[in-house]
C-alpha cells in the first residue's frame, strides 16, 4: 500500500550532514511539495525551522517524543544509530504503522528491513511496499557507491568475488568530524606558514615540525589520531575474525541489496578514513564469472545507469574526473582506471568515487519517501 500525497513526514536529523544534504536534494527536486513536512532534533525542538525554499515548516519537533512521531505517516530520519535503537521500538509499541525511513545501520540486516537503492533493486523495494513493510533503511555508503557504480556487473550476475579497499572522507563520520579535520589543517598550516615563507628553511625542517604537532599536538577527539596529513586504517566499531563492522557490513549489505543469499557474492574490504573532506572513492578487484574485454565491461557500466560516469584510463582525464574535487555535490558516480589484472583474465581493477552524502546517503531516503508515495522518480 502507498500512501496518499501530502502525507505527513516527520524529517528527524535535519541539521546534519545526512539531514542538511537530504533537505538540499528534496528541495531541488520538490518533494516538499508533495508532503507536510515537520523538522525534527534532540536538540533544538520547540525553536522555528529554518525556512527551507518558499515552505515554513513551524516549529521544530522533539525528536524524543514517540507522540508527537507517532501522528506521522513517515518518519525520516539521518539522526543516528543510537537514536533508531531507542526510539523505534517504543514508537512501533504504540501501534504506530507508518514509514521508517532510515539513515543509519541500526536496523539494516533486520528481516523485514529492505535497503533502499532504487536503481539496482527498485523491483525488491516495490514488492516490499506492496506486502505492508513498513521499515526501510538506507545501506552503507560505500556499498552504495560501489553497486551503483558498477550495477552493470553486479546486477547481471557477473561478479563472483570483490576486493575493495576504500578512502573514505572525513563527512562520512558526519558533521564535527569534518570540523576537526578542517581545524587540523588549519593548525598544522598555522604552525609552520612562518617556516614556508623562510626560504632558507628546508622541506625536512617543514615535514619535522608538523609530524611533531601530529604526534604531539593536534586535537582528534572525534576521530580519535589526526587525519589531516595522516590516515585511519579503522572505521567503525571491532567485528568478528579481524574485521571492522565497516568491513563486515560491504559483505552482507551487497548481497542483501541484490536479493542474493548471503555469501553469494565475496567482498572482503579494507577500509580506510583519509584526510578527504566529502567522497568516498574505492579501489576495485573484481573476479569475474566471465572473461570480458575492457570494453564489455565499460560498456556494461555505462549502459547500467545514468549516474556511473565512465572516465578514460589516461592521466589527465583521471585528473580531472576522478577524484573527489571533481564528483563532491553531484550524483555522479566517476568509474575508471579500468584494466585486465596479471593475475588472471577474469580479474579486473577498477577506481570509483562518489558522493557518499548523496547516493550513498541522502539520496536512497528521498527516493523511497517518493516510493511510497507512489510519486515519479527518474531514472
Ligand atoms: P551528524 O552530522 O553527526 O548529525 C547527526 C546529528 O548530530 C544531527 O542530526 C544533530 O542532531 C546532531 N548534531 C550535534 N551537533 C551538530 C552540529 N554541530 N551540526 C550538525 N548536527 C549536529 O551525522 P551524519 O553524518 O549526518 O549521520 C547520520 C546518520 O546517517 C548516522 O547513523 C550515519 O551512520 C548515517 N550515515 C551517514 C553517512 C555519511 O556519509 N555521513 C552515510 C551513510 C549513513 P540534533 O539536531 O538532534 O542535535
Amino acid at each position: 500500500m502507498t500512501l496518499a500525497s501530502k502525507a505527513k513526514v516527520a524529517i528527524v536529523g535535519y541539521r546534519g550532514m545526512v539531514g542538511s544534504v537530504l533537505v538540499n536534494r528534496m528541495l531541488e527536486e520538490d518533494d516538499f511539495a508533495l508532503i507536510d513536512a515537520t523538522f525534527f532534533s534532540t536538540s533544538t525542538h520547540g525553536t522555528p525551522a529554518p525556512k527551507v525554499g518558499k515552505y515554513d515548516l513551524g516549529l521544530i519537533g522533539d525528536a524524543n517524543s514517540v507522540e508527537e512521531l507517532s501522528k506521522y505517516d513517515v518518519v525520516i530520519t539521518c539522526q543516528g544509530g543510537d537514536y533508531t535503537n531507542e526510539i523505534h521500538p517504543k514508537l512501533r509499541a504504540t501501534g504506530w504503522q507508518g514509514y521508517w525511513i532510515d539513515a543509519a545501520s541500526a536496523l539494516r540486516m533486520k528481516d523485514n528491513v529492505s535497503l533502499i537503492l532504487d536503481p539496482i533493486n527498485k523491483e525488491q523495494l516495490k514488492q516490499a511496499i506492496a506486502q505492508g513493510q513498513k521499515d526501510f533503511a538506507g545501506a552503507n555508503c560505500t556499498v552504495s557507491l560501489m553497486l551503483i557504480g558498477l550495477g552493470g556487473l553486479f546486477t547481471k550476475g557477473l561478479v563472483e568475488s570483490a576486493i575493495v579497499s576504500s578512502y573514505q572522507a572525513a563527512s562520512g563520520a558526519g558533521a564535527a568530524n569534518m570540523r576537526e579535520l578542517v581545524e587540523q589543517f588549519g593548525a598544522i598550516y598555522n604552525d609552520v606558514a612562518e617556516d614556508l615563507a623562510d626560504r632558507s628553511k628546508t622541506m625536512l625542517d617543514v615535514a619535522a615540525k608538523v609530524q611533531t604537532k601530529l604526534s604531539t599536538d593536534l586535537p582528534a577527539p572525534y576521530f580519535g589520531a589526526p587525519l589531516a596529513a595522516s590516515l585511519i586504517p579503522w572505521i567503525d566499531a571491532q567485528h568478528d575474525h579481524g574485521f571492522t563492522k565497516e568491513e563486515w557490513k560491504g559483505h552482507v549489505e551487497t548481497n542483501k541489496i541484490l536479493g542474493f543469499a548471503d555469501n553469494t557474492i565475496k567482498v572482503d574490504s579494507t577500509c580506510v578514513r583519509v584526510g578527504v573532506l566529502r567522497s568516498h572513492s574505492q579501489s576495485i578487484t573484481l573476479k569475474l564469472k566471465e572473461n570480458l574485454s575492457v570494453e564489455q565491461i565499460e560498456q556494461l557500466i555505462a549502459e547500467h545507469n545514468k549516474w556511473a560516469y565512465l572516465v578514460p584510463n589516461e592521466k589527465q582525464a583521471t585528473l580531472e574526473k576522478l577524484t573527489p574535487t571533481a564528483v563532491s555535490g553531484t550524483l555522479n558516480i566517476a568509474v575508471g582506471r579500468v584494466r585486465k589484472l596479471s593475475l588472471g583474465e577474469e580479474y579486473v581493477s577498477i577506481f570509483t568515487v562518489g558522493d557518499q552524502l548523496l547516493w550513498g546517503a541522502a539520496e536512497p531516503l528521498r527516493r523511497m519517501l517518493r516510493l511510497v508515495l507512489d510519486a515519479p522518480l527518474d531514472y
